[in-house]
């Protein structure tokens, strides 16, 4: 069986330890006769699946006793509307960082449903960076504060949380969650959408402080409501269950390796190797100022259109895949979650090496 390095910024890589016992207990779950895949979502074993789910996430991820964490369907864009619709229900106002296409749409979603302030973008530069924000334009009587924290088509992530003071601040962490500790109780919400760095596609986790619950507008349809959920334990209708069940063995993994701590050394050490070689590479460079570059997505470019098309084809051919780059930045991106192993860049920054010596 050959395995490719998968670089896909999502859904993407998962680890193989993973999708090996996944595959030993695809027939019989533990004993059970029947693959998790087909079991009763009410039933004592599953519940058991997804309690530990939801406790190897709190544990890991250091998730306070006063935040419900949910396991919903609809993908992170289906929070887009869902948050506007369950927070934006006092002043009516909510402030927006723009760093990329996801929290653009997410804006302009919100928009819909009340008065949306962006408070500062970095389109002007093909969100290449992380704009530096101005306290003072933040409005103190904004529902909430909404940034999306690692930008995967761009590549850039906040290093520095804005200051919000009272004001619940809300980021999608879709493709940064885990791979570095994250203090959650400096937010009023997170949430990630499964398919980047923990589990299949088909798994939206939102994770929300208690006290921001039960103020949902009249019109919010029900499944779109986060304290109908947070009350049923993620049990109101069928939840995703075969990828909750993935979830809680990716999950394990972390656990197995070390945790969180062990996984963020593990992923710095890996794109330090990527941006290095990057650094110093004369064909190859970095669409990305220094100080805001992800840990998970690296998008670089050549500078040249045909030398990127011949350079995506021969790493295909290597074996290295889905490494060209999203529409709007053109080029290559490698997603480098933590899944994919530190040979696997090792690997990639060689082959990178070759392609420029035989290419120039
Ligand atoms: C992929 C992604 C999304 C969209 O996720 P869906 O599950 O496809 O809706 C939103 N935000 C970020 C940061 C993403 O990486």
């Amino acid at each position: 069986m050959a395995r490719v390095y998968n670089f896909s910024a999502g859904p993407s890589i998962l680890p193989e330890s993973v999708l090996n016992k996944a595959a030993e207990e695809m027939l019989d779950y533990e004993g059970s006769g029947q693959s998790v895949m087909e079991m009763s979502h009410r039933s004592k074993t599953y519940d058991k699946i997804i309690k530990d789910a939801e406790a190897l996430l709190r544990e890991i991820m250091g998730i306070p006793s006063n935040y419900k964490v949910l396991f919903l369907q609809g993908g992170a864009s289906t929070q887009f509307s869902a948050i506007p619709l369950n927070f934006m229900n006092g002043s009516g106002k909510a402030d927006y960082v723009i760093t990329g296409q996801w929290a653009k749409k997410a804006a302009k979603e919100a928009q819909k449903y009340g008065d949306v302030k962006i408070i500062a973008s970095s389109e002007d530069k093909t969100f290449s960076y992380i704009p530096k924000l101005d306290k003072s334009t933040f409005r103190p009587d904004a529902d909430y504060f909404y940034i999306c924290m690692n930008n995967t088509i761009y590549g850039t992530v906040y290093k520095e949380l804005p200051d919000t003071g009272d004001v619940p601040l809300i980021a999608d962490i879709s493709s940064c969650v885990l791979s570095e500790p994250l203090d959650v109780s400096k937010f009023g919400m997170l949430y990630f959408g499964a398919q980047k760095n923990v589990a299949p596609a088909g798994l939206t986790v939102c994770i929300i402080r208690e006290d921001l619950l039960g103020k949902a507008r009249d019109i919010t349809p029900t499944m779109l409501d986060y304290k109908i959920h947070a009350d049923a334990e993620s049990l109101y209708n069928t939840p995703p269950c075969y990828t909750i069940y993935i979830c809680k063995l990716v999950l394990e993994w972390i656990k197995s390796i070390g945790g969180i701590d062990a996984i963020a050394e593990r992923n710095r050490n890996k794109a330090k190797i990527l941006y290095d070689f990057l650094d110093s590479s004369k064909m190859f460079k970095g669409t990305v100022v220094a100080e805001d570059r992800s840990l998970m997505n690296v998008p670089f470019v050549t500078g040249n259109d045909e030398l990127d098309a011949k350079f995506v084809k021969a790493a295909t051919e290597a074996g290295f895949v889905n490494l060209k780059g999203h529409r709007s930045v053109g080029g290559m991106r490698a997603s480098i979650y933590n899944a994919m192993p530190t040979e696997g860049v090792v690997a990639l920054v060689d082959f990178m090496k070759k392609f420029e010596e035989e290419n120039s």
